[in-house]
């Protein structure tokens, strides 16, 4: 008997699931996985069947699933489970976890396809024969003729009719008669115009063009080539109209060309390099396999020096575990990276791109959930993306890689708050696969794990062919300006050294972590800077889009002329960004081809391939960053990174700030030397004797781990307790006050006790968004014991009518911001 009721897990901020009935029509369609429409206070919402239940609670109303979605059902068995843990570990609700797993729901464009199987042929041609004995009732029988009649493939909306009940088909399917897939259609292949400078025409010569014409030259002439309508107009900061008239003119021309993200253009004449593993990987790789051979869950970390090839090593486990019949994922910190590593991996496993699938968040709806999809159908074994592509539902899985495990994005800041490498790890466990860490500059939690024996810890001490690692050497900025008495981002040493490598036709990166024009608008009368509205921080002055912006809740603001508190002139603006770096560039490098890459001008994956790959191929001599350009990236030709300030992470008020500084300035100079040229590394600081920057200089994770792990030990901090933040906000502030203090009514008698419960104080960052903010910081040394003191805050909260809403908790905090 097929249970008539179900428990649905919905996307909503309730840590509950909701029982629904099944309508009789929905029999055996509605399965634990898939996914159903539901009626939902006055909405219909798309949830997840968690459990079927043969009865429903006594004394409520019971509604009816209106729709089921999937034919297959969307999570499998273990990401279910998956998802039960996450919910638990984190203590997030159940249905916000199952839609942070699942595809952009784009039912509208979802199709079905059942497919005629080789058996299913031979038996729909005897059945027309009329020569085969089968114990199918007439419906299936019926339906595996009329599936053969349309030449084995029927392709169904969601909404249309299947001429068969949902069971029956299944039944089809179970018996390997018929193959169900989900797939959502292409969409009408789209075209964009593309613009190029036309050469022949003598009415260009340079005089006549004004300064918006010749800008566009460069970028179409020299810089770029041609670009997309779209693209060159945010490029040149240029009207629609100016395109046109140039275009009437003759100046331009333009055609169209289609957009085919399966065409990916990045791929054309690319060949992955081949080289056969050294010594040191290949025993890497021997340790990597000998963990296959057993075929069981372990973690392993690949610790390896920035340029020791460790992508290679990727590359071959990857193979090895395909060779063995099963899949893999690998996870990358950055959109950037899932181009490169996705690129290598289509050249290595994915004749014409099928086998391996790409996921991130840059991807278009339809693109991420027909890459979701060709997963979940077993058309892909490889999965390359960012953080959310640990839920990628590939089955029998062997191996999970995370690359650059340290790093920050692999923590989601919004509910479910997870952690992905922590999540890869749990999820290798439930799969029963490997789990290899990759990074050169380990978190201490895992480093001191591998240290312990917890997981397997390989080294890989050299780059490859004996490449040195770059010279790091510190510029004083103190001494800088004693010396100049200038106040420029780029140093007199930062600059000769750029003059240098422009004049021997290398490659220059130059990095500053934040972005805009500058971070802050002081008023040199009174002293006040403009703050955002909503949130307790300063504006961040964006030069080409004229205004301010507030980087946490994206709030724009007119920039002042005069001080908004006490009307003096003398606004200033203060502490540079990288449009302000870019700016200074190229005013003291005017022949440089220079170009800038943050999330002001990468917004989307064709604007990250077109800079990136100017860069590998040449077309840039200087590349202009935040921390984007700091992971990962192999280019050959840079000899130089320039750092221009090195101390604003340092000074954030968080026990991470060193580790912090401590990678970035690691990852930063490994880019730097790469190819056959050697490299240098310019870092200019204020605090040249702080450890972290010292420990980057030499390039010794050792000796820094030590250092830090130290510093943890003493201060209670992980990998030495386990740490919760507990945020309780609200936009009034009264609110705020009254639950935190509520709220340490039942925190108050639990310190001491196994865990230590500090707070309410008021949180660093003391508003967000429009909302006040208190904080408690729970530390235990067992983190089970936090686990258990935190959900009973939750119900103390639920019975205190304290809404759920206004309390955040966030276990394994990276900021405590
Ligand atoms: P990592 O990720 O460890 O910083 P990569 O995997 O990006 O380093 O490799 C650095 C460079 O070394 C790449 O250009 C890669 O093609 C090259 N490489 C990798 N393995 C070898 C090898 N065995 N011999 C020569 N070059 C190699
Ligand atoms: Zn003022
Ligand atoms: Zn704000």
């Amino acid at each position: 008997m097929t249970e008539s009721y179900c428990k649905v897990a919905l996307p909503v901020p309730l840590r509950t699931t909701f029982t629904y009935r099944v309508p009789e029509t929905l029999r055996g369609a509605v399965q634990v996985g898939s996914r159903v429409l539901v009626p939902f206070r006055k909405k219909s919402l798309v949830g997840v069947v968690a459990e079927m239940a043969e009865a429903a609670p006594e004394g409520t109303e019971i509604r009816e699933i209106s729709k089921a979605l999937d034919l297959a059902p969307a999570l499998t068995p273990k990401l279910l489970e998956l998802g039960q843990w996450i919910a638990g570990y984190y203590l997030a609700p159940i249905g916000e976890v199952f839609r942070a797993m699942l595809p952009p729901q784009t039912e509208i464009a979802l199709k079905r396809q059942i497919v005629l199987t080789e058996a299913g042929k031979a038996l729909a041609e005897k059945l027309k024969e009329g020569s085969a004995l089968t114990d199918l009732g007439g419906r299936e029988s019926e339906f595996l003729e009329k599936l053969f009649e349309k030449k084995g493939v029927l392709t169904v909306g969601s909404g249309s009719k299947l001429g068969i009940e949902a069971v029956a088909l299944e039944r089809l399917e179970r018996r390997g008669y018929v193959e169900i897939r989900e797939t959502v259609q292409g969409r009408k292949r789209k075209t964009q115009q593309v613009v190029a400078w036309k050469p022949t025409d003598a009415s260009a010569s340079m005089e006549k063009l004004g300064e918006k014409e010749k800008r566009i030259r460069a970028l179409l002439e020299t810089e770029r080539g041609p670009l997309p309508v779209a693209r060159l107009l945010k490029l040149a900061h240029v009207s629609r109209a100016l395109l046109e008239r140039m275009l009437r003119d003759g100046l331009l021309e333009g055609w169209e060309e289609p957009i085919d993200p399966a065409e990916d253009p990045f791929d054309a004449g690319y060949t992955p390099p081949a080289h056969a593993l050294n010594e040191t990987q290949e025993s890497a790789f021997k340790a990597i396999r000998a963990r296959f051979e057993l075929g069981e869950f372990g973690v392993q970390l690949l610790h390896g020096v920035t340029g020791s090839g460790k992508t290679e090593v990727y590359l071959r486990s990857v193979q090895d575990a395909l060779a063995r019949g099963k899949t893999a994922i690998v996870l990358v910190p950055e959109i950037a990276l899932t181009l490169w590593i996705g690129r290598q991996c289509r050249a290595w496993f994915g004749a014409r791109f099928e086998g391996v699938a790409v996921l991130h968040s840059a991807l278009s709806d339809v693109e991420r959930a027909r890459e979701w999809w060709r997963v979940r159908n077993g058309q892909a074994r490889v999965v390359v993306g960012t953080r959310s592509a640990i839920f990628a539902p590939l089955e029998n899985l062997g191996l999970i890689i995370v690359d650059e495990e340290q790093e920050n994005s692999y923590k989601q800041e919004e509910t479910p708050r997870y952690h992905g490498r922590d999540v890869a790890i749990v999820r290798a466990k439930l799969e029963n696969a490997a789990a290899l860490l990759g990074s050169a500059t380990p978190s201490l939690e895992t480093y001191h794990h591998a240290v312990n024996g917890k997981y397997e810890l390989l080294t890989m001490a050299t780059r490859v062919e004996n490449r040195s690692l770059a010279a790091v050497e510190i510029v004083d900025l103190r001494q800088d300006f004693q010396q100049t008495h200038q106040t420029s981002p780029i140093s007199k040493t930062l600059h000769e050294a750029i003059a240098e490598c422009l004049s021997f036709n290398t490659q220059a990166l130059v990095l500053i972590n934040r972005r805009g024009y500058s971070w802050s608008v002081l008023c040199r009368s009174c002293g006040a800077s403009v703050q955002c509205v909503n949130c307790s921080i300063s504006m961040t002055y964006h030069k080409s889009r004229n205004r301010l912006e507030c980087h946490y809740c994206g709030s724009i603001q007119a920039v002042p002329k005069t001080c908004p508190k006490c009307d003096s002139k003398y606004v200033y603006f203060f502490g540079e960004g990288s449009e302000h770096l870019e700016e200074r560039l190229r005013k003291e490098f005017p022949g440089a081809r220079i170009a800038r890459l943050d999330r002001d001008t990468a917004r989307t994956k064709q604007q990250y391939q077109e800079t990136l790959g100017a860069f590998a191929g040449g077309a840039l001599d200087i590349l202009v960053g935040t921390q984007m350009l700091a992971k990962g990236h192999d280019f050959q030709r840079v000899t130089l990174v320039g750092v221009v300030s090195a101390d604003s992470s340092l000074s954030l008020p968080d026990f991470r700030a060193a580790e912090r500084t401590f990678q970035l300035l690691t990852q930063v100079a490994g880019r730097a030397g790469r190819g056959d040229l050697p490299g240098r590394v310019l870092i200019q600081t204020y605090y040249p004797e702080h450890y972290a920057i010292q420990d980057a200089v030499r390039q010794d994770y050792l000796s820094f781990y030590e250092r830090e792990l130290h510093f943890r030990r003493m201060m209670a901090y992980p990998p030495f307790t386990s740490l919760a933040n507990v945020i309780v906000r609200d936009t009034n502030l009264e609110n705020a006050i009254r639950w935190s203090r509520r709220l340490s009514e039942y925190f108050s008698p639990h310190d001491g006790k196994g865990a230590r419960a500090l707070g309410p104080a008021s949180a660093p960052l003391a508003r967000l968004k429009k909302e006040h903010r208190y904080q408690f910081l729970l530390k235990s040394p067992k983190r089970s014991v936090l686990t258990k003191l935190l959900s009973g805050a939750l119900a103390f909260c639920d019975a205190n009518e304290i809404p759920g809403t206004a309390v955040l908790v966030d276990m394994d905090p990276l900021t405590l911001l």
